[in-house]
This record gives C-alpha cells, sequence and structure tokens, in this order.
C-alpha cells in the first residue's frame, strides 16, 4: 500500500463512521482549558485492546479507570489494534459498555480501518468500489457487512464461493451449516463448460483471522494460480522460466492484501494462540511447497498493514491529531510532542512505536505491560519500559509527561 493514500483516507473513514463526535469530547478540563493553548496536553496515548484493556472481552483491572482519568484530565488517546471482524463503530460501542467510558468511532483503529481508502483508491482507475473483492475471514459474513459500509459494493467471500460450488474443498462438507446461515449467490458461478467466464476476483483481504483456514487458503491460492482472478481457470504462464517470479502471478492475478501480521494473541487459554499471522506463514508455506517458493526465486506478492507497520502508525498519529483539534477547538493547539504507546505484543506494539518515524515530529514510546502476550524474559523489542498492567503504564506516561493532575 502507498503510503500516500493512507493521509486522503480519513475524510472517507470519517464518513463511514458515526458522526455522533460529541461523545469523543473530553473531560471538564478539556473544556475548561480549551482557551488556554499551554494547558492542552503536547502528549497522547494509544492503547493496543486485547491483552491490555481487555482480556478474552473482559476488562483488566485498571483499564476502565485509566481510560476515564485519561478523559477527565482531557489527555487524548486512541485505541490501536490489530483486530477487527466488526465495524468501528459497533466495536467501539462494546468497548465503551464493558469500560464503561464513553468513546466513539474517530477513537478506534482497527486492522482493516486502511482498506477503507482502497474503496476509491489513489485514481479513478484503481478504485475497487465496483470491482468484486473477495474477503477472508472473520465470523460469518460479518467482515462482508464491514466492507459493504467501507463502500465496496461488490463483496464475496470463501462461504458463497463453496455453497455455490461445494466441490471447490469437498472437507467443508462439515461446516455446510454454518456457511447456509450467511451465504450469499455468487454473481458468476462457475460454467464447468467454459471456466473462463466464471467469477473474477479483482482484490483478496483478509480482513480478519480465517475460521476455515483450509477453505480460505484453498480459495485464496485457486484465485493466485488462475488466469486473470477469474476462479475456475489456471494460468498457462504458471512455471514458465522465462517469465519473472517463474510465471507466478503474471497473468492478471488479484493483489493480496492481510490486515494484520500477528503471530500470537491473548486468548482466555493460558497460552497464546495463533493469529492472522499464522495463516498467512501457512499458506506462504504451502504457496512455496506449489510453487517453489524463495529457493527457487518465487515470491508470494502481498501487501500487509496492521502493527508494526510504518502505515498503520501514521493512520493512527493522523487520526490522533484530527481527534486533538476538533477537541480542543482551536487551531493553535501544541504539537503534539509525545505519544506513549502501550501494548502487551513485543512483535507489533513495541516494534511499530520503536521504529516508527512521526513526519510531525511527535515522539512514539512504548510501554509493555505483563498482562497479555509478553511472558516476561527479554522482549523481542525492547520497549521504554515494561510495567505490569494498564494503569501502571498511564502512570508512567502522566509522570514522565510532567503533567500535573488536576482535582
Ligand atoms: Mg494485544
Amino acid at each position: 500500500m502507498r503510503p500516500q493514500p493512507l493521509w486522503r483516507s480519513f475524510g472517507l473513514l470519517q464518513s463511514v463512521y458515526s458522526r455522533s463526535y460529541q461523545s469523543f469530547g473530553l473531560g471538564r478540563r478539556a473544556i475548561q482549558t480549551a482557551t488556554s493553548t499551554s494547558q492542552i496536553p503536547d502528549f497522547a496515548f494509544a492503547f493496543d485492546i486485547d491483552g491490555v484493556l481487555l482480556r478474552s472481552s473482559k476488562p483488566i483491572p485498571g483499564a476502565a479507570e485509566s481510560l476515564a482519568l485519561l478523559k477527565d484530565q482531557g489527555i487524548p488517546f486512541i485505541l490501536l489494534t490489530n483486530g477487527g471482524g466488526k465495524h468501528e463503530t459497533e466495536r467501539v460501542a462494546e468497548i465503551s459498555e464493558k469500560l464503561k467510558v464513553p468513546l466513539d468511532a474517530s477513537a478506534i483503529i482497527q486492522s482493516h480501518s486502511p482498506f477503507a481508502e482502497l474503496v476509491k483508491g489513489p485514481d479513478e482507475h484503481s478504485s475497487l468500489e465496483n470491482k468484486c473483492v473477495l474477503v477472508v475471514g472473520g465470523k460469518g459474513d460479518r467482515c462482508r457487512l464491514v466492507a459493504e459500509r467501507y463502500g465496496f459494493k461488490n463483496v464475496v467471500t470463501p462461504g458463497d464461493i463453496f455453497m455455490a460450488n461445494p466441490s471447490i474443498w469437498p472437507f467443508s462438507d462439515v461446516f455446510k451449516d454454518y456457511y447456509k446461515k450467511f451465504a450469499r449467490p455468487i454473481p458468476n458461478p462457475l460454467d464447468p463448460r467454459d471456466p473462463t467466464k466464471g467469477l473474477k476476483i479483482d482484490a483478496i483481504f483478509v480482513f480478519n483471522d480465517p475460521r476455515d483456514w483450509a477453505l480460505d487458503a484453498h480459495v485464496i491460492i485457486d484465485v493466485l494460480l488462475s488466469s486473470q482472478g477469474v476462479l475456475g481457470t489456471l494460468s498457462d504462464k504458471n512455471g514458465r522460466t522465462d517469465l519473472p517470479n517463474k510465471g507466478f502471478l503474471q497473468d492478471g492475478q488479484p493483489h493480496l492484501y492481510f490486515s494484520n501480521p500477528d503471530l500470537w494473541w491473548a486468548a482466555a487459554y493460558h497460552l497464546p494462540r495463533l493469529g492472522q499471522g499464522g495463516f498467512r506463514e501457512a499458506l506462504e508455506g504451502t504457496w512455496a511447497a506449489i510453487t517453489g517458493g524463495p529457493s527457487k526465486g518465487v515470491e508470494l506478492k502481498k501487501t500487509i498493514i496492521g502493527k508494526p507497520y510504518q502505515g498503520t502508525y501514521e493512520f493512527a498519529e493522523h487520526q490522533l491529531l484530527r481527534n486533538r483539534a476538533r477537541t480542543f477547538e482551536t487551531d493553535a493547539v501544541r504539537p503534539l510532542r509525545n505519544v506513549y504507546m502501550v501494548g502487551d505484543n513485543p512483535e507489533s506494539d513495541i516494534r511499530g512505536a520503536n521504529t516508527y518515524r512521526s513526519r510531525h515530529g511527535s515522539n512514539w514510546h512504548s510501554i509493555l505491560v505483563r498482562t497479555g502476550v509478553y511472558r516476561g524474559g527479554e522482549p523481542a523489542w525492547t520497549p521504554k519500559v515494561i510495567v505490569d498492567d494498564v494503569q501502571k503504564a498511564v502512570e508512567w506516561g502522566i509522570k514522565t509527561s510532567g503533567w500535573k493532575l488536576t482535582e
């Protein structure tokens, strides 16, 4: 994904998010001090959600109090998660309810939020608005509904494809009742007499963790091996040594996007569970077995967004700046100097904050908590500080920034 469209996306995201910005309005202090720019905080917080604020959907002790304190003090914050699978308005409503803190959709960035910008794309030619996009992952077809709310008009899921032609992966028979609940007829089913007239996929988005890895991986691989993205075809360029990438992905196949690189995530089980990154590794391993893979000079071309990537942090910072300017209702807002990124995952939260280079001159400081994926010991990426939980992280950030709490 090119960096510049990320900036353009906010107008679009705002148009699809709830516009109830009033509820983002910070607390008493923000209102009292909005005219006094020296009293506007020059720092903010960014919080990961799973393993920091919630664990298995249950609030982590101190999380609610921490967010309430920040709101009361007029200190901006944003939630930056590699999770997803629901629209931002739904996700933020759930978190507000669980933590008893009013939040609106502009306060959250999920892994797939930046996909919204691809509806229009950087130019008319690359717009995916009316193209057929394959949306993979998530529960039922919730991610299809999210994609439609972003503005994609022609969304299919592997479940639709399976129900139209169960022989595509016979072992998913055991999930037929599941798919039956949400599958829609596909716009252009396979015609066995002429497969070239079948469904043409123009982009593949892994929106969220796949539930049926085998079907999802198989459908993605079918499309990547096809001619022009037409399901049921096989490109005759595959394997040709006279072509770049040994002929693979040289025949108009669609681009593949992943929203979340996390290998692990913290769930109710006592050990971390495989995330979307695990699915991607499995897919890449299968792809390598089919094509020869990197050892034979064959690459699986793809775009990965989400933490720890620069683009996702840019996206988050831009949203923070917008929220901040709106909240304090002044053009003379002091520059945002410091952002404290609180996370439980060294590979995504800490690495992302450590390597992020802000175009606005802000410094991002990583704070690792012990309530999620991190199990102690030397983390793979060294944070500025390790603390027990989010409450300690907020205390540390406020103290380090020199902010004086008001009564
Ligand atoms: Mg986490």
